[in-house]
């Protein structure tokens, strides 16, 4: 019911769409099944993670049964804002075999190559960390993927059946399901991290009026990880603006390419890995 307005990160190039078998049955019966819709030939002045979600993320939060969203984090609303939390227990539990298994449901919403994006995405966190989306059958607390309005997630674990919105409209990319899955969590942006003055600057002139606290700073845990422009977690350069000037500038050199991820970086790895204590930690 806010009409806040938000964005979302950016965005990628099409990823090859994988055939995984089905794991439930589901059927599209929506009028909705354009292949346009997800057409993953992107230009180059759209791939770019917040271009991505602030497109899709145009009317988010202004269904009556939406939570409140800022930029692509949903707001708890027992909570004044997305702090980290992972120090306060919203980390997904580990098992006794070292594994984190977290459990997820997909909404039929999806058509069978929205699906298997969606699954890719789920799927590439156990290749190199310790975690493994598994589907839900009863656990309590769970990720439950649904196509609402626009792509934004919690950051951590809430307790019981949590969305993960990834709207047909624009989310169903590689790179996008797994930057929502990092805020479920438990991660931040990057750009908000504790130490970001050190390496990007924020004109907050650019940015448009009322947009202002997607760039606060966070009193992030960065587990000892360095600053990563390549993070999936990194927006683009105009994320927000309203000029069509940067409103992220990366210092001191001010050339690099930010928010440009197509997957996980290695230190996106790395600090689930931290987080999250597991073994194959590199
Ligand atoms: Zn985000």
């Amino acid at each position: 019911m806010s009409p806040l307005s938000l964005f979302t990160f950016t965005c990628m190039v099409l990823c090859a769409v994988h055939c995984f078998p089905s794991e439930e049955s589901f059927e599209v019966s929506d009028e909705q099944e354009e292949d346009s819709v997800n057409d993953n030939s992107l230009k180059e002045e759209e791939s770019d993670i917040s271009t991505l979600l602030e497109k899709a993320n145009k009317n988010v939060g202004q269904g009556l049964d939406e939570p409140t969203v800022i930029g692509d984090i949903a707001i708890p609303t027992d909570l004044g804002n997305a702090d980290p939390c992972t120090s306060r227990g919203c980390k997904w539990r580990k098992s006794k075999n070292g594994v984190v298994y977290v459990p997820y449901r997909i909404s039929n919403q999806f058509s069978s190559r929205e699906r298997s994006v969606i699954v890719r995405g789920l799927n590439s966190f156990k290749a190199s960390t310790c975690v493994q989306f598994i589907r839900r059958r009863r656990q309590r607390d769970y990720v439950y993927i649904q196509s609402r309005n626009g792509c934004y997630s919690f950051v951590g674990r809430r307790g019981g059946g949590q969305v993960v919105s990834l709207s047909r409209r624009g989310c169903v990319y590689h790179q996008i399901v797994q930057h929502e899955l990092l805020h479920a969590l438990g991660f931040n942006h990057e750009q908000t991290r504790s130490d970001r003055d050190q390496h990007v600057r924020i004109l907050l002139q650019n940015v448009i009026r009322g947009m202002e606290h997607n760039f606060n700073k966070i009193n992030t845990n960065n587990l000892g990880t360095p600053y990563d422009y390549g993070s999936v977690m990194h927006y683009g350069r105009y994320a927000f603006s309203r000029n069509r000037q940067p409103t992220i500038v990366p210092i001191p050199n001010s050339n690099v390419q930010i928010g440009r991820a197509t997957q996980m970086s290695s230190n996106d790895i790395l600090r689930i890995n931290r987080l999250y204590g597991c073994r194959k930690s590199e």
